[in-house]
């Protein structure tokens, strides 16, 4: 029989609900149980792909296309599986199903009520994922916080959910302890307030995950216990980290794993958390690598920047733990090489650099100056996406000699369209279709041996999730052979190129899909292990 725990916020927003429940889903495996984990999202997007990322934060993608919240990679990276597009719902497409279903008759004549019939919508696609994964364990997080009025019918899904199954539904709910400054002193009363508001939506959590700055003390885990009608070793504390990864670990400091298995009663299957507690129990290496991420960046803070690229600083991290190092990133405005060319100079102060994916015009030609410079200097650069077509771009320009070669999202009346729209994109822009439309998900890519795409992956047949509308031009691609690129991965069913890189560079590779979507933890993405490599090399020399 499925267990379903449900983990819900309280207090506020951001204070990594995510990560606690992929922690959990890393905890329960580690003791021998199978787990997969869906996201809610209570905005009425159907999806997260036409969210700008500063509104939004990085759009994740899955292996079958689905264009989702970040929290679904953080499920991937610690479950350390590939999660589909049946786990993740929005208050938008649970409506657009329900409507789509009356509009079929679906519903037999009924009137077709918010409730029951939308949780009732809600509980289904939970139920198919039990059903379809045959997991020990569905964990399901609720996005935003109780007493939030968007995700009422999602809490209404699941107290009717554990009405449903009686002793085999769960809530965890993730809380915020403060420490005002003036007081400091650690305040229970707002996860009290929480905790009722919970209460009137009909749930009552059974364990409270008290996120803080420091750890819980025994008086607060009383208080908590007494106020919030709850076991006193079900509180957990959940103090900040310096890497996310440690967080199951500290979990386990509280035996979590096994409240929870007490709470099913359950018992552990075989401990096997070894090799997560041995790569990530001390990240805090004494040598570091130096990695810089070029890209157009808004003066929103470092946390906008972290949230935007989460898989692509988690995928730099995975190697560089792999590989003994403390990766240290730093952001590179693209703009400021345009202001100044002079300030390309800085960047051979970096072991490393990405030019991660994007849209759009601004920073482009800052992009391109770095890319020069990367290139003619001899310094590691990975080109991801946009990265990639940059870099086709630096290459048509000052290699082939193709005088303001561009891609056609930027400048359609380019002399060389050398990047240009695949042609049902074109269909779709022309439609005003672009929600869910550009090429999204899984392709296969074949390698080409004596490469360094090759010696990366050390396979000839890979696959890669991708996320663009726009694609090398295959008519440039003998000028641009003859001038020494080498085309290392293609996409054979479309001849598309998926993969470039250059010959005499330690390590100048770009690829139009997103390989930080699929590093994992305990698995780093081959194409980042090497980048990290060379960095390393380079670093050394
Ligand atoms: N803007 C580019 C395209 O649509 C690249 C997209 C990306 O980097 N994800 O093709």
């Amino acid at each position: 029989m499925t267990k379903y725990i449900f983990v819900v916020g309280g207090v506020m927003s951001g204070v990594g609900k995510g990560i606690t429940t992929a922690s959990i889903g890393r905890i329960l495996k580690d003791q021998g149980y199978s787990v997969t984990a869906m996201k809610i999202d209570p905005y009425v997007n159907v999806d997260a792909g036409t969210m700008n990322p500063i509104e939004h934060g990085e759009v994740f993608v899955t292996d079958d296309g689905l264009e989702c919240d970040q929290d679904v990679g953080n499920y991937e990276r610690f479950l350390d599986t590939n999660i589909t597009r049946d786990n993740y719902m929005t208050t938008g497409s649970i409506y657009l199903a329900v409507i789509n279903k009356e509009r079929n008759l679906e519903y037999g004549g009924k009137c077709v009520q918010v409730v029951p019939h939308i949780p009732e919508e809600v509980i289904e696609r939970i139920e198919k994922v039990s059903a379809k994964t045959k997991a020990d364990f569905v964990l399901i997080e609720i996005g935003g916080t109780a007493g939030e009025y968007e995700n009422m019918l999602f809490l209404e899904a699941g107290r009717m959910l554990k009405l449903k199954k009686p002793g085999n539904v769960a809530f965890v709910m993730v809380s915020y302890l403060p420490v005002p400054s003036l007081l400091g002193e650690m305040k229970t009363k707002p996860t009290q307030h929480a905790v009722r508001t919970l209460n009137s939506a009909g749930i009552q959590p059974d364990i409270i995950i008290a996120r803080s700055n420091s750890p819980l003390d025994e008086p607060r885990k009383e208080k908590i216990s007494v106020f919030c009608n709850i076991p006193k070793e079900n509180v957990i504390s959940a103090p900040d980290v310096k890497s996310i990864y440690q967080i199951p670990i500290n979990f386990e400091k509280d035996n979590f794993s096994t409240i929870i298995l007490k709470k099913f009663k359950l018992k552990p299957r075989q401990r096997n958390g070894h090799d997560w507690i041995k790569a990530f129990s001390n990240t805090n290496y004494e040598q570091d690598v130096r990695i810089g991420i070029v890209g157009k960046y808004f003066s929103t803070g470092a946390f906008t920047l972290t949230d935007s690229y989460i898989s692509v600083i988690e995928a730099i991290k995975h190697a560089s733990y792999n590989q003994k190092r403390r990766p240290i990133i730093d952001w590179i405005n693209a703009e400021k090489f345009e202001d100044d060319p002079s300030t390309l100079e800085t960047l051979k102060d970096y072991d490393g650099l990405i030019i991660p994916g994007g849209f759009g015009a601004r920073g482009i030609e800052g992009k391109i100056m770095a890319i020069k410079y990367l290139r003619e200097n001899q310094i590691p650069f990975l080109g991801l996406c946009y990265g990639m077509q940059m870099a086709v771009v630096e290459f048509a320009r000052n290699v082939v000699g193709l005088k303001d070669a561009h891609t056609t999202e930027i400048n359609e009346s380019t002399p060389y369209p050398v990047i240009h729209i695949l042609p049902e994109q074109a269909e779709h822009l022309k439609n005003k279709n672009f929600g869910g439309s550009m090429r999204l998900g899984a392709y296969a890519c074949n390698l080409v041996k004596s490469t360094k795409a090759h010696k990366a992956y050390k396979t000839e047949n890979i696959s890669e999730r991708h996320r663009h509308r726009y694609e090398f031009n295959n008519e440039y691609k003998d000028q641009f052979i003859k001038a020494g690129l080498i085309f290392s991965g293609i996409n054979l069913e479309k001849n598309l190129a998926e993969i470039i890189e250059l010959k005499n560079h330690p390590f100048f590779v770009a690829t139009q899909f997103h390989p930080e979507l699929k590093s994992k933890p305990l698995n780093p993405h081959p194409l980042f292990q090497l980048f990290i490599t060379s960095a390393i090399q380079k670093k050394e020399a």
